[in-house]
């Protein structure tokens, strides 16, 4: 069903189709062959932005340049110290072009300017991390291995690094990689998402201004099958690392296999946020509704799953229920906004699905449930389901838009049963004023990270990631770096070896015997 609102988004003031190139090798560039693809605003229904479709060979080309930059270039041997600098450098380059970079994700995306600009300051943050960090890369050296041994472990850059970035926060994302992949001397290929390929291709161009070596960073925009494909199968990657679907991460790992390259896979959540009667319920109400519809619900941390206590449930629902008529969706360019657009038409028609099939199951609709129509583009209403059993596909499968699932408990095993009982693991929060209660949750939850008593706060210094379908490796946290480079053992012996077949010569000078060594 679609429902009719007053409210109009504002034009989009005579904005012009703003077009882009590639960066391969150092240059900008048009596709090979000429290809481009329109991206509609998914909040006005018009072309706002042409970006290149690349073809096969394009992608090749990306992969060549940065093999030929990790093997013969200088970024892998510069001294971590200049490394560190550039990125210092990009991340105020990052800063000074904030509002170019969130117009680009908020237009292209459907999300309210007011969050983007939170996120490109959280992005220009992590750029500062990584360029700490940097410094900090090192190995290890054992002089404990015997008289005649020393082992020193050397971490090197893996080499080349595929990186596959999705739509819901493009810059954000790709922050999570590339600024580590660069720290670590690696060379790269990045491929943005094919719907939000904008800011990705300005930050080609800060890099360029911040001291990165031309062939460094190569980005290539087009299609998963065309682009994607090869840039997680050719033999010249050395690792790939991916944000995305679970179906497409499973694809990707699959193609990365054959030539056995590294993967890092950050994928889909189904999040619980479990409540106990002893919890700050006003406090929890505002995350509830927070984790439900920030980013309209695209978002792998979304707090999709309301576990509550069957003595507070229906309480809670009401309460929830009553605080998201007050989310403002709507245009995204309009910084009152809290919930912008849907990113594609059939995308709402897919949560739309869900939604209706939660329904035939069962589910009872306690708030929304309709998309929107604001006069353009494409919006959906905070939703609430209830009556949702742990079964149901809609309390199972990521729907990544604006729906709630309520369920319920009567005992602490219970919840943790329904929350461990999916095949994803990203994020969940447990929610009492028991200390106990929270820590206990947080050690039996099969997750990547457990807030307890709030909701998708994060940090540059906390690595971020899934267990089971949600994932493979952590992004962020003191160990990016080394996640992008390899390690190598240097065993070195000093003096004379014990041989293994010649006759031993006692006299033999340089010879250390086993009664040498004990005297
Ligand atoms: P998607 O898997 O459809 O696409 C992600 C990227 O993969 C895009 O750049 C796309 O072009 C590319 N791609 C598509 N097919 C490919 C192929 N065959 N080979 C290689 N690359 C291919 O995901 P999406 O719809 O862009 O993003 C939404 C998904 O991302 C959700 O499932 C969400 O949970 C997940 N996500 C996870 C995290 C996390 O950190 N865990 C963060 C954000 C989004």
């Amino acid at each position: 069903m679609v429902m009719t609102l007053e409210i109009r988004p504002t034009a989009l003031a005579d904005a012009p189709v703003r077009g882009f190139e590639m960066l391969i090798d150092g240059r900008w560039t048009a596709g090979a062959e000429g290809r481009t693809i329109d991206r509609n605003a998914p909040s006005h229904g018009i072309v706002v932005s042409r970006y290149q479709a690349a073809p096969r060979m394009d992608a090749e080309r990306a992969i060549a340049s940065a093999r030929k930059a990790f093997d013969h270039g200088r970024w892998p041997h510069t001294t971590a110290s200049q490394r560190s600098r550039v990125l210092l450098k990009a991340a105020d380059l990052i800063e000074a072009r904030a509002e170019d970079l969130a117009y680009l994700d908020c237009i292209e995306g459907g999300k309210p300017i007011t969050q983007v600009r939170g996120e490109i300051a959280g992005a220009v943050d992590i750029w500062r991390y990584a360029a700490a960090l940097a410094r900090d890369l090192h190995g290890e050296s054992y002089n404990s291995l015997g008289q005649n041994t020393l082992g020193v472990v050397l971490r090197e850059g893996i080499g080349v690094v595929s990186i596959i970035t999705p739509w819901n926060f493009p810059f954000l994302i790709l922050s999570q990689k590339l600024p580590f992949a660069l720290a670590a001397g690696c060379t790269c290929v990045v491929k943005p998402s094919e719907l939000t390929s904008g800011s990705t291709l300005v930050l080609g161009e800060i890099l360029e201004e911040a001291g990165v070596p031309d062939s460094v960073v190569n980005i290539v925009t087009g299609t998963g099958p065309e682009v994607g494909a090869i840039m997680t199968s050719h033999p010249a990657v050395d690792m790939v690392s991916f944000t995305g679907s679970t179906g497409v991460g499973k694809l990707t790992m699959t193609n990365a296999a054959q030539t056995l390259k590294k993967v890092s896979l950050e994928l889909g959540g189904k999040n619980p946020q479990i409540v106990f009667p002893d919890a700050d319920l006003d406090s929890f109400i505002d995350a509830a509704v927070f984790g439900a519809y920030f980013n309209a619900g695209e978002c792998c941390n979304a707090g999709s799953r309301l576990i509550l206590h069957k003595s507070i449930a229906s309480d809670v629902v009401k309460r929830v229920a009553e605080l998201a008529k007050y989310v403002k969706v709507g245009d995204p360019l309009d910084p009152a906004t809290q919930v912008g657009a849907i990113i594609t038409p059939q995308h709402l028609e897919k949560i739309a699905g869900y939604v209706a099939s939660a329904k035939n199951s069962g589910a009872k609709v306690v708030h929304g449930g309709d998309q929107l129509d604001l006069g353009m583009g494409h919006f959906m209403s905070p939703t609430i389901l209830e009556a949702v059993m742990p079964d149901m596909e809609i309390a199972r499968e990521e729907v990544f838009g604006p729906v709630l699932s309520v369920l319920t408990f009567e005992t602490a095993a219970e919840a943790v049963e329904i929350a461990n009982s999916i095949d994803y693991g990203l994020s969940a929060s447990v929610w009492s004023r028991d200390f106990d209660t929270c820590l206990t949750f947080g050690r039996s939850l099969r997750v990547g990270t457990v807030w307890m008593n709030t909701f998708m706060d994060g940090a540059s210094e906390l690595p971020f990631g899934g267990y089971k379908q949600s994932g493979l490796g952590r992004e962020l946290g003191r160990r990016a770096v080394e996640d992008y480079t390899e390690t190598k053992t240097l065993n070195m012996h000093i003096g004379g070896r014990t041989n293994w077949w010649m006759p031993r010569q006692e006299n033999w000078p340089g010879q250390r015997t086993d009664r040498d060594l004990a005297e």
